[in-house]
């Protein structure tokens, strides 16, 4: 385990990694203002994850399945739940796989998400996770992922920011991308186009008033 010690005693739910990489806004209105609007996007994910919970552990040719494994990792100051946990029991081997909705992304927000489970596991289990899997569904696709050092380095500064980001407790300016605020299940409590217009009405203020 790499020596990581967070400041704040406030841990980090697994999934605000991945709400802050779509958008660090949207990261704080989930976990400190609490708010929470469904749709499509999030309703499919849900429904996907409610799935992957549902299954009992079984073994199949040697492999262990542990499905909806919840984690709290304290030296991470991390929690949350993870899809699924295969164990080889012949080598010992443990590999956190991840279900997503989507397809493979080039940000590698994904591997880090996987990678904070792997750590979560390596802590919680006293064991050393050396690569982990994402399942993605929309191309029914899984991708093998190797836990190496720069991609723990680039998860634990990733948590950090996080950790920082939720420590603070201010809720960051919406984000300046239209496409993905889209997307975005908090849109109308978010309003990020009320913020441009402001925004844009201040600037054009601004140079009328010099
Ligand atoms: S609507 Fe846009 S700015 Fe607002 S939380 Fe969502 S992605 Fe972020």
């Amino acid at each position: 385990m790499m020596d990581f010690k967070l400041d704040d005693s406030r841990q980090v739910p697994l999934s605000a990694l991945q709400h802050y990489a779509y958008c660090p806004r949207q990261c704080a209105l989930i976990h400190n203002e609490q708010v929470w609007a469904e749709n499509y996007h999030t309703a499919e994910g849900q429904i996907l994850h409610q799935r992957v919970d549902s299954g009992v552990p079984e073994t199949r040719k040697g492999i262990r399945y542990e499905r909806g494994v919840s984690v709290s990792a304290e030296q991470l100051w991390l929690t949350g739940k993870l899809d699924l946990v295969e164990i080889d029991l012949v080598t010992g081997e443990q590999k956190p796989v991840e279900y997503k909705r989507g397809k493979p992304k080039v940000e590698d927000w994904d591997r880090i998400q996987l990678c904070a489970q792997a750590l979560c596991l390596e802590e919680m289990r006293n064991i050393q996770v050396l690569e982990g899997a994402i399942w993605y569904w929309e191309v029914r696709r899984r991708e093998i992922v190797s836990i190496d050092e720069s991609l723990r380095d680039v998860t634990l500064a990733a948590i950090k920011s996080v950790q920082i980001l939720l420590s603070t407790g201010v809720t960051p300016l919406p984000i300046d991308d239209k496409k993905r605020c889209k997307g975005c299940s908090l849109i109308d409590l978010c309003e990020p186009d009320k913020f441009r217009r402001d925004k844009s009405s201040s600037y054009v203020n601004g140079i009328f008033s010099e």
